[in-house]
């Protein structure tokens, strides 16, 4: 499963956040600053909030990295009418598409890689049983 880290609110995966960086400059022999080098800014940290969602402007304290894929479904059915036949086409030719063109790079990846999803998808005994079966 996919790491989920967007926007709750509207689904966006930018945010403005914040950093403290630091910057040469010119000092004397003592230590005193004398002036900034031009392009001498650097990142030491790493960004903290609050965190502005580019999209929709909603703020957060911390980034809403760990918002499941349950919640983002509920966000878009909550935006959207189901009920139209021409969403539901659209819906199913989607997951279609992705199935199919996963069996495709699945099965492209040769034996290795077709028992590894097979060994995901059903568990190892089932896949022995599979095997075993073909081979009779
Ligand atoms: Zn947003």
């Amino acid at each position: 499963m996919k790491e989920v880290c967007n926007c709750p609110k509207c689904g966006g995966d930018r945010f403005i956040g914040n950093q403290t960086v630091s910057r040469e400059v010119i000092v004397d022999g003592s230590g005193n600053w004398l002036k900034n080098i031009k392009d001498g800014i650097y990142d030491t940290e790493i960004p903290n909030g609050p965190f502005v969602c580019k999209k929709c402007g909603a703020e957060y304290d911390q980034l809403p990295v760990q918002i499941s894929e349950d919640e983002v479904v509920e966000n878009i059915i909550e935006d959207f009418i189901f009920d139209e036949d021409k969403i539901i086409e659209a819906i199913d030719e989607a997951v279609h598409d992705l199935f199919s063109n996963r069996a495709s790079e699945v099965n492209n990846g040769g034996v290795h890689e077709q028992l590894k999803f097979l060994v995901g998808e059903m568990g190892e005994d089932e896949v022995k049983r599979l095997v075993t079966e073909a081979q009779e």
